[in-house]
């Protein structure tokens, strides 16, 4: 679809694989080479230049590598990896790669077709990419309707429909899948009986060579729905890889591949389970463990035991926090927090007779400090912006307790 909406341009460089997508070698005058002799204009090219959605083809000029090549309107560009000079010359396309791209664009002409022959939506976008293709529809479909696209879509591959190209005027040409703004001659890729449409695209001459068509990820994309897909040799390697992935996590689970996805939501099931009850186990230990700081921790002559924690690494806050809980449940007691770091936080807990009041007290030694926080009479919290200044933090609240 698309590319060039499928024009013949009269042109410097006659595009030979306009009538034969099959030709792979071929001999061509050199008419200019720019750049150092590495940007190579020809009389006459079979390289498909990066056009519509489908990439450009690769492979020699000459003993050059040619890199890329660019639809430049009249001319086509040939970027080459080393210079070429001017002349006779004969050229070679990478053939398996541009026949990859051959049946992914017809698979594509294919798919779009399908979809609007089972649901008549329309494909308002295309994509080849090097390991997957993708096609966008302006339609919402279920993965019921897919799957009977893709169905469909091998149907018409078995059946091996011939695949034409021809070309008409714009004005004469009817039944095309998407109307053509162009005018003058148009190059039209037919499938027979199923779709006609504009195309400046290279095509497989049958259904059959497109090979097994495979639906794989969906995706909603600017409000369209993006439908991935591979074609051919591409199908089968993706579905060997997707058998190879599934066969491990069988042999993980110890079980039958079909078996294997309803094992792994059990699994993860259980593992949130047991990750609940470790947090809960966590939480109550560190409030036993804060009962027992509480008794090894000695009155000082106040009467008020206070216990500074430098929070390690990797120590989750709820932790220090259940740790300052199980603390000041006991009588006359004080807990405070350093969480160091690019900006150091502070927790104070007290018990209820400590005779502070935690949010102010420590609402003011981080305002000092050019910081942000407060609390409750029992419990508060707060951060400062200088990473040096953590100790500094607990040494203001220390004061403000007497110590
Ligand atoms: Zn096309």
């Amino acid at each position: 679809m698309g590319l060039e909406e499928g024009r013949v341009r009269v042109g410097l460089t006659e595009r030979l694989y306009y009538t034969d997508s099959y030709l792979r070698e071929f001999r061509a005058n050199v008419i200019e080479a720019s750049d150092g002799g590495c940007r190579v204009y020809l009389d006459r090219t079979a390289f498909y230049p990066a056009s519509g959605g489908q990439p450009f083809d690769t492979g020699t000029i000459g003993d050059a590598a040619v890199i890329e090549v660019a639809d430049e309107g009249d001319r086509i560009a040939h970027i080459t990896g080393a210079p070429i000079t001017p002349g006779d010359v004969g050229c070679a396309i990478d053939w398996p790669r541009r026949f990859d791209h051959m049946q992914q664009h017809s698979g594509q002409h294919l798919l779009s077709a399908v979809l609007v022959e089972l649901y008549g939506a329309a494909t308002v976008g295309f994509h080849l990419g090097a390991e997957s293709s993708a096609i966008d529809i302006g339609a919402s479909l279920t993965d019921i309707q897919l799957a009977a696209a893709e169905l469909r879509a091998n149907e018409i591959v078995f059946e091996n429909r011939p695949v034409s190209i021809s070309f008409e005027d714009a004005s004469a040409a009817g039944g095309l899948r998407k109307a053509s703004e162009r005018e003058g001659t148009l190059r039209i890729v037919n499938i027979e009986g199923l779709d006609r449409s504009a195309c400046g695209g290279t095509h497989v001459c049958s259904t059959g060579e497109i090979g097994p068509v495979l639906i794989r990820k969906l995706e909603r994309v600017h409000g369209n729905l993006r439908i991935e897909f591979l074609c051919g040799l591409r199908a089968v390697r993706r579905a060997h890889a997707d058998y190879d992935a599934l066969a491990r996590i069988g042999r993980t689970f110890s079980c039958a591949l079909d078996d294997a996805p309803a094992l792994a939501a059990a699994q993860v099931q259980s593992l949130e389970t047991a990750e609940k009850a470790r947090r809960k186990a966590a939480i109550e230990l560190a409030q036993v463990r804060g009962r027992e700081l509480y008794e090894a921790t000695a009155p000082d002559a106040a009467g008020l035991r206070v216990v500074v924690e430098r929070v390690a690494a990797g120590v989750s806050e709820e932790e220090v926090r259940s740790r300052a809980r199980g603390f000041t449940a006991q009588a006359r007691a004080c807990f405070i927090a350093l969480f160091a770091g690019a900006r150091p936080a502070a927790l104070m807990a007290v018990s209820a007779d400590a005779g502070v009041h935690a949010g102010n007290v420590l609402k003011a030694a981080v305002t000092c400090l050019g910081g942000r926080g407060g609390g409750s009479a029992q419990v508060a919290q707060g951060s400062i912006p200088a990473p040096e200044a953590g100790e500094e933090l607990v040494s203001a609240l220390q004061r403000t307790i007497g110590r």
